[in-house]
This record gives structure tokens, sequence and C-alpha cells, in this order.
């Protein structure tokens, strides 16, 4: 093993290549290049194989890092594939867009002074990979099983969900109420970190698995012809789990706040991914969400802040600027994702705030104060301050707001007084079981964490789908209602 691996002391790190930012601004395609074959395994070399392995227990996963590096590393790629899939269900989804520096990558405890193994590219690299060779085979379960499972939420949660129970032979129908599976990773975030084909290439591979979609299919508290209620589900499978994510977009208010321009960040995001999969999106053809020809103004700091920046960039915007209360050091948003904004020509007014909105009917400034950070608050985090007597003004045709997102109300939105729901808004599980306290009602994802990430919500999915089949096997046995 030893002269296969530990090459870090002779081997630099090579991440793939990052096409120019003036040649991928001119697309959506994701910017960074896959390796090699060789390029892969000589990376994959560079891994010192710890007794104890920082990187495995820092991916939510738990991903045996070290093992499927070896076998990389040695050519063995297909088991590698076996190997890596058995913990995630979407390896090539998380390989592109986990935050890997306050991961796996973060806490690679290589020696000191060498930089990580490129863990993530690595981990793309071999699934990619398996489905070109043809190794990704749609799950045949040992044993059909009568009982089926509703899930509700196409996204990373509810599809990792499905996967397991179908390996477990369960009849499982995913009902979405967008028309593509994938929730935020088709409609939420940009091809230039995930390209739309792989997340389609996974619901066609679902759909082989024998899950069930139902799309267009938005589950509410209706009754009646052609509505689904939430009640009709419960009676209809043995078990329901809720995936829905969470979409209540944060608002700012105060003067000018109601002008036109001024947009949520999801829509924007929305329009423009719908555009690239060559949907009709009239407020796109209108320019309501386009940024194309304007000076383009972002509120917020976030991953979803950055996802709209380089976006607006893509669509032609004569400037775009990022609005953040905070400084760099503390900003929500991934480092790496700043770097990728800023060398695609983005500014960033870092410790200014909005104020007012200026404009006659459409927009055409933000006024901004400068802000200064005050004492930590009990969580530790700074306060914010406005600095008084600094404002100025930025001139702005468009406003995208990304400060967040909440919980809808899902005890109302269900009808099921049952569901219970913290402080925040998400939804109460017993984090063991991911039960509801409503028996038989499972929920995953976004809507118990709040705003997270991809990763989080496999996790999530996988676990509870595990949760579901020891609650069936212990039920008395539930018929199949006729679709
Ligand atoms: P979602 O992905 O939100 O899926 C929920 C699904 O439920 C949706 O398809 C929705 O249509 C459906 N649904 C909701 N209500 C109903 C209903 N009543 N009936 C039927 N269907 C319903 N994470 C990362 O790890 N890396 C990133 O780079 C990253 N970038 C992001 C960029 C943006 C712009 C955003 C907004 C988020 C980003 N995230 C990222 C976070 C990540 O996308 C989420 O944490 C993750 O998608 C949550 O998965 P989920 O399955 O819980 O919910
Ligand atoms: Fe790293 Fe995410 Fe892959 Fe885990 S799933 S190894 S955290 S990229
Ligand atoms: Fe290899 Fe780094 Fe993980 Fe150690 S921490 S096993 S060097 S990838």
């Amino acid at each position: 093993m030893a002269e296969r691996m530990l090459k870090f002391v002779h081997t630099p790190q090579k991440i793939p290549a990052k096409r120019a930012a003036d040649l991928r601004v001119e697309d959506f395609d994701e910017i960074y290049r896959r390796f090699d074959p060789s390029r892969a395994a000589e990376q994959a070399s560079r891994c010192s194989q710890c007794g104890i392995p920082f990187c495995s227990i820092h991916c939510p996963l738990g991903n045996h890092i070290p093992d499927w590096l070896r076998l990389t590393a040695e050519g063995r790629l297909e088991e590698a594939y076996e190997l890596s899939s058995m913990t995630n269900s979407f390896p090539e989804i998380c390989g592109r867009i986990c935050p890997q520096d306050r991961l796996c990558e973060g806490n690679c405890v290589i020696e000191k002074g060498f930089e990580s193994v490129t863990i993530g590219a690595v981990e793309r690299y071999i699934t990619d990979t398996a489905f070109e060779k043809g190794w990704v085979k749609p799950v045949r379960p040992n044993q059909e099983r009568a009982e089926s499972v509703a899930i509700i939420g196409a996204g990373p949660g509810g599809l990792a969900a499905a996967e397991r129970l179908r390996r477990q032979g369960y009849q499982v129908h995913v009902y979405d109420r967008y028309d593509r599976p994938g929730g935020l990773m088709i409609y939420g975030i940009p091809g230039f970190k995930l390209e739309k084909d792989v997340v389609i290439r996974r619901w066609r591979f679902l759909e082989d698995c024998g899950v069930q979609f139902h799309l267009n299919a938005a589950i509410g508290s209706a009754t009646g012809e052609g509505a689904i209620s939430f009640a009709d589900l419960r009676q209809q499978h043995a078990a329901v789990i809720i995936a829905t994510g969470v979409y209540k977009a944060r608002d700012i208010g105060g003067p000018g706040s109601g002008l036109g321009g001024i947009v949520p960040a999801l829509d924007f995001l929305t329009a423009s991914n719908r555009r690239g999969l060559n949907d009709v999106v009239p407020d796109f053809d209108s320019g309501l969400l386009n940024a194309d020809g304007k000076r383009v103004v972002v509120i917020g700091g976030g991953d979803t802040a950055m996802d709209c920046v380089r976006t607006a960039v893509r669509q032609g915007a004569t400037s775009v600027q990022c609005l953040y209360r905070r400084d760099r050091a503390n900003m929500p948003g991934s480092m790496r994702e700043v770097k990728n904004a800023e060398e695609e020509g983005v500014e960033f007014v870092w410790l200014s705030a909005p104020e007012a909105f200026l404009g006659d009917g459409q927009v055409t400034g933000v006024r901004a104060m400068r802000m200064h950070l005050g004492l930590p608050d009990t969580s530790g985090r700074q306060s914010v301050e406005p600095v008084p007597g600094s404002h100025f003004t930025l001139e702005a045709d468009l406003v995208i707001k990304a400060l967040g997102f909440d919980p809808e109300d899902m005890p109302r939105m269900f009808a099921e007084k049952g569901l219970e729901i913290s402080r925040w808004g998400t939804l109460k599980v017993n984090h063991r079981s991911f039960m509801t306290p409503v028996p038989g009602v499972f929920a995953v994802g976004d809507i118990v964490r709040g705003a997270s990430l991809v990763v989080w919500a496999i996790k999530d999915g996988q676990d509870a789908a595990a949760q579901v089949h020891d609650y069936i096997r212990l039920s008395a046995p539930v018929a199949v209602a006729a679709e």
C-alpha cells in the first residue's frame, strides 16, 4: 500500500482545472473541469491513510474516504464506486457542491505544511466514471413489499430516502409540486455549480429503480377532486416522509421596499435555471427576473447571494455589487465562492446595510449605511451597529434580496394539528427516529434543520429510511391502496 499512497510529500495538491473567469461567465456550465484518470489516481495517492481519518469524521455521511482514495490510487475504480455509494446516495453531487473546506477537506490532517487531499473532486470523478462505464445499476430489491411509502418533496432529502426504501423493496411514491424532481438542486443551485444533467441523470436512475414520481402534485390541506391532501396520503400509505424544504423568503422593509425591480433571490435563480432548461419563462423574457444590461445590487452574504451575483454576471449585468452588513471574515457564504465571484467581476461592499430604496415606481438605487462590528452577543457573534452619518447610494436597476429562508407553517399547510413546530418554525421530530408526533409521519432535511446543506438532507433521508423500515416492520402490514 505504502508504495501507492502517502505521496503528499512529493506530489503537490492539484484541484481540477478551473476555467478562466472571462470564458466561464459566457455560459452556465460548471467551472471546474473533471480529473483525468491519471490525475485522479495521482491526487488520491496523496492520502496518508490515517488510522483515525478526521476527513471521514467530519463528513456528515461518514464516508469511507481513505478506503476509496486507496482504491482509486490503485486503479480499482469500480470497487471505489461500490464503496462510495454504500454511504452516499448521490456522491457525484456532494463531490461537486459540498463545502469541502468546512467538512472533509478542511479536516484532512495530512502532515502540517501540505495541502489537503482533493477529496470532493475524487468523489465526483469516481461516480461520474461509474455512470459512464455502466456500473451504476438500477436497484433490484431481493423481495418486493406490499407496503408503500409516500415522500412529500423530491429534494435531496426525499430522493435519498426514496433510494434507500426502494432497496428494501417498498413501493415508493414521491410527490412534488414542481414539474421536475431535485428540489433546490434543480431550481435553486445554478448550473455553474451543479449542471442540471447531473440531477436529471439521478431522476432517471431512480425511475429505473422503480420509484414512482407524481409531479405537479402539491400536497396540501384541500380535499376534493384532483387535490391531494395530507390526510389522503396518510390513508393510502404505510408511512409518510415530509421533505418539503424551507421556501419562505425573509423580506426587507423600509422606504421604497415596494418598488418594482426588487425581487426575491429564489424567484431570480429559479427563472434562470428554468431558462437554462429551455422552459418558457415569461418573467425572464419580460426582463423582470433577468439581469441583462442592468446595474444589479444583491443584498445578503450567504451562498444564495453568491449564486445570485454570479448568475447576474452571466446574464450580462453591466455591474454587480453585493451588499453585506458584516465583513469578509464574518460572512456565512463559502470563501471559495466569494473568490470565484470576485474573479468573475463582482464587487463586494462589506460592512454596509440598506436603509431605503430609491426610485419612482421602479427602483433606481439603494441608499445604504456603513456598519461596524460591535461586542459579541450571547451566541458569540459580533453585533452590527450603524456608523452615524455614513450614508451612501448605490445605483441599481435590479435589487435581489437574498436574506435567507424560513419554513412554511406546516401544521396549517397540511391541516394536521398533530405536527409540532419549533420556535424557528421547523418541524419537530424525535432526533433518533425522525418521527414527528404523528405516528408513521417522518420528516427530514431543511424542514427539520432549517436552511442547511444537501449532504445533511441526504444523511437525514438515508437514516429516516432505515427508521421507516423498522416502523413498518414492527407495525401491522398495511395494504397498498390503488393509485
Ligand atoms: P429541497 O431541496 O428544498 O426540496 C424540497 C422539495 O419539496 C422541493 O422540490 C419542493 O417543490 C417540494 N415541496 C415543498 N412543499 C411541497 C408540497 N406541499 N407538496 C409537494 N412538494 C412540495 N447546499 C449545499 O450543500 N451546497 C450548495 O452549494 C448549496 N447551494 C445552495 C444555493 C441556493 C440558492 C440555495 C437556496 C440552497 C443551497 N444549498 C446548498 C442548500 C441545499 O440546497 C438545501 O439544504 C437542500 O436542497 C435541502 O434539501 P431538502 O430535500 O430538505 O429540500
Ligand atoms: Fe466531503 Fe461531502 Fe463527500 Fe463527505 S459527502 S466526503 S463532506 S464532499
Ligand atoms: Fe487521507 Fe486526509 Fe483523510 Fe488522512 S484525513 S485519511 S490524509 S484524506
